[in-house]
């Protein structure tokens, strides 16, 4: 089993359910009392808030490269950034590092693709949502028609990701709000959604929605931990 190396605390509420998850795949595969190999790094969120709300993407990235150097002296073979977001400054912590990091989109787009769909909504972060770094892959990379929710619609999301969801407050009202911005995407022709923000199935799921959502945390945790046990 190689050792996974996690950066996550962004936010720590979503950093539960990849430990969580990463460690029931490990146990479902090798069973007994077999767990993961994993060296957690979990930040300050408020700092890294901060600093994307400025700009400051730069900053911030080093502020995960440092994490990410710090992971690899530990012992971690392969890098996880436990957030779609900061997947923004991927190539920075990438650049710090001799380890490979398994971007989140990858699997992402794995699934959408395994299940025959091509034309995906995507929900996150403003950053997320209106972005080249995130969008981009998906459309170029694996050939993925993407569509995001209208401007209105995007501040509400990412504002209830912020305000709520980061701080563990799950709402129904928001909750009705994501209905009604999945429902609006696939009224514009979405196939399926992304739940592109590690949080937000804290929120809705699949009976939140009448195409299927796929969910990053889910995905990049299985993923994480398939890679572990090739090694
Ligand atoms: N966890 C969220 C994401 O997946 C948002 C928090 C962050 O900005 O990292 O994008």
């Amino acid at each position: 089993m190689r050792t996974l190396g996690l950066i996550g605390g962004m936010s720590w509420e979503s950093t539960v359910p990849y430990y969580r998850r990463i460690n029931e795949a490990v146990r479902e595969r090798l069973g007994g009392l077999h767990s993961a190999r994993l060296i957690l790094f979990s930040v300050d969120f408020d700092a890294v808030e901060r600093l994307q709300r400025a700009g400051h993407w730069d900053a911030a990235g080093a502020l995960l490269a440092q994490a990410a150097v710090a992971l690899q002296g530990a012992g971690a073979e392969g890098l996880v950034i436990c957030t779609n977001t900061m997947h923004k400054v991927a190539e920075q912590v990438q650049a710090a590092v001799s380890i490979p990091l398994l971007h989140i989109a990858d699997p992402t787009a794995a699934a959408v693709k395994a299940a025959g769909l091509s034309n995906v909504g995507l929900l996150g972060t403003r950053f997320t949502m209106e972005q080249a770094f995130y969008r981009a892959r998906l459309q170029a990379r694996h050939g993925l028609a993407v569509q995001v929710p209208e401007e209105a619609e995007r501040a509400r999301v990412h504002a209830i990701i912020y305000e709520e969801l980061c701080r563990g407050v799950v709402r129904e009202p928001s909750r009705q709000v994501y209905r009604e911005v999945i429902a609006g995407l696939v009224a514009r022709g979405a196939q399926a959604v992304i739940l592109g923000c590690t949080e937000i199935a804290l929120l809705v799921g699949p009976e939140d929605a009448p195409v299927p959502l796929f969910d990053t945390t889910a995905l990049h945790a299985d993923a994480a931990a398939a890679w572990s046990l090739q090694g």
